[in-house]
């Protein structure tokens, strides 16, 4: 099976901060892997902007050190990346003055799609959005992306929002979480209301509990500075989590259209309950003999950061109540894995007597690595010797049934740079769901500031804080292991 490769009108996509990290891992060698896959032809533009001094080559040099590095295809880099690079260029540009604006003003065609990428920090989407305007760049085909962090609590993420709404329709703002660009993500969608089989199984009738993983075997690396002021729950929870959550619980929606989406996860996290504190563990890594623990790391002795949290949290509706989702996410953890694990309930009756074990079915989403999806169910072990029952997975990836160009689908930053190319708003957060989620999220926050709560100490390569073992123990259940 041949995959589709949908053409795109030809656009202008201007990466602000083009010089940056995510810029240099992420953005670029997704744009080449779109231009080797056919998608960014009909004279596409890339346009870097940032303060650095240099000419478009010095630019282009850049990007082709970019690709090398992080893209790992090199029959494509080899044939094609010259032509590519004929299709960027860099203007020198301070998002705080008026250097280089009536540059990049120059540049701008008339009649084409113009996507503006805010790769810089949040304190900068309020000077790029008004000089935008002020520049006459902005017309109805322009869209602008914008990254996470999107604010560190409510009020912080509605003052964003307020600036971005000043110049900027919510049709044209694209907040991304690449984590609901993942194939398996959207393969989740296809699976619930594609197919009448799961559906109605679906609610709390039948399912005992869900568990999303999020683990990570890496520490704060270079990001320190950064992630000391955020944490596991403004870093991961608030956004990737809780779009994981959105989606396995939403009810379905009428259309598969962006509003229709998003109406139905916003009601997901209007409808979470409050968390006791109890229902909540954080944690932060201790160091072994090689490796130095969260705070040396950051360099901050008496940091309160946590680099794990896991949460018990119940959604209050009919099709939940009772139904608990427990979620962690943290660093350094045994293994870089991560998981959602639909736990269906038990039969309600064994005729296969005590000696055949207590098995169910659970579905397996697995987002990193080895994105797939598997459904395990109970079959009898094959042979002689009487009925005894083993788990064993169905694989609902169907690599094989789909055929190798399965393996060359698009990465998530792919997917979504052309969803905005393409104005397609579905896999990215509107700005009430972002607010709504630090409405859930600032009251444990505070909680824990206003107490003075240090995180549990955990050991680096294990599973994060007894406590949160705890979490799920005493509710009768266990943790799935973190493995790849
Ligand atoms: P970064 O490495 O610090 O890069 C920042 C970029 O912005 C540089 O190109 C910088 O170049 C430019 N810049 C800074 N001040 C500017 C100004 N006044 N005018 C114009 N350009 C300016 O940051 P990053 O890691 O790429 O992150 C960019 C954004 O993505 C941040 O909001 C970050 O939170 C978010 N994000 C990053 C990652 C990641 O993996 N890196 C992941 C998720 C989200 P000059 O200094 O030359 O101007």
């Amino acid at each position: 099976m041949v995959s589709r490769v949908i053409p795109v009108d030809p656009f202008d996509l201007i990466i602000f901060g083009g010089t940056g990290d995510l810029a240099r891992r992420k953005i670029l060698p997704a744009l080449f892997r779109r231009f080797c896959a056919g998608q960014m032809g009909n004279g596409a533009r890339v346009i870097g902007a940032a303060r650095g001094e240099m000419d478009t080559e010095a630019y282009r040099d850049f990007v082709r050190d970019s690709v090398l590095e992080f893209d790992d295809n090199a029959e494509c880099a080899a044939k094609n990346l010259d032509s590519f690079l004929n299709q960027i260029s860099y203007v020198t540009l301070d998002a705080r003055g008026d250097a280089g604006w009536s540059e990049l003003a120059g540049l701008m065609m008339p009649g084409r799609v113009r996507a503006f990428y805010f790769s810089v920090g949040p304190g900068l989407f309020g000077d790029l959005a008004t000089r935008l305007h002020e520049y006459d760049m902005a017309d109805a085909d322009t869209r602008i992306v914008v990254e996470k962090p999107f604010g560190r609590d409510l009020e912080t993420a509605k003052a964003l929002n307020a600036i971005l709404a000043r110049h900027f329709d919510e049709g044209q703002i694209y907040r991304i979480d690449h984590y609901l660009g993942k194939e398996t993500v959207q393969n989740l969608m296809a699976i619930r209301f594609g197919n009448m089989l799961f559906e109605p199984l679906w609610n709390s009738q039948y399912i005992d509990h869900i568990q999303i993983t999020v683990a990570e075997s890496g520490g704060v690396g270079k990001r320190g500075g950064y992630y000391d002021k955020a944490g596991a729950m403004r870093d991961m929870m608030q956004n990737h989590m809780m779009q994981l959550l959105c989606l396995i619980a939403m009810e379905p929606p009428a259309k598969f259209d962006p509003d229709a989406v998003r109406d139905e996860k916003l009601k997901v996290i209007r409808a979470l309950d409050p968390v006791p504190s109890g229902d909540v563990v954080r944690g932060q890594y201790e160091g072994t003999a090689q490796l130095q623990g969260y705070r040396n790391e950051v360099e901050s002795r008496d940091t309160q950061t946590e680099s794990f949290v896991a949460i018990k949290a119940q959604i209050g509706n009919w099709r939940w109540a009772g139904t608990p989702f427990y979620m962690r996410t943290g660093k350094r953890l045994r293994d870089r894995a991560s998981e959602i694990a639909v736990v269906f309930k038990h039969a309600p009756h064994s005729i296969f007597g005590m000696e055949a074990g207590s098995h169910r079915n659970i579905l397996t989403i697995r987002l990193q690595p080895n994105e797939g999806i598997e459904l395990g169910v109970t079959i009898k072990e094959p042979g002689p010797g009487g009925m005894r029952l083993v788990d064993v997975p169905l694989d609902m990836t169907f690599a094989e049934a789909l055929g190798d160009d399965q393996t060359d689908s698009p990465d998530a930053y792919e997917r979504l740079i052309m969803d905005v190319v393409r104005g397609d708003q579905t896999l990215f957060m509107r700005g009430d769901e972002v607010e709504a989620a630090w409405r859930w999220t600032d009251p444990i926050i505070k909680s824990w500031e206003d107490k003075n709560i240090a995180p549990i100490l955990y050991a680096t390569g294990s599973s994060g804080p007894d406590d949160a073992l705890m979490l799920m123990h005493r509710d009768g259940r266990r943790w799935r292991e973190i493995k790849p």
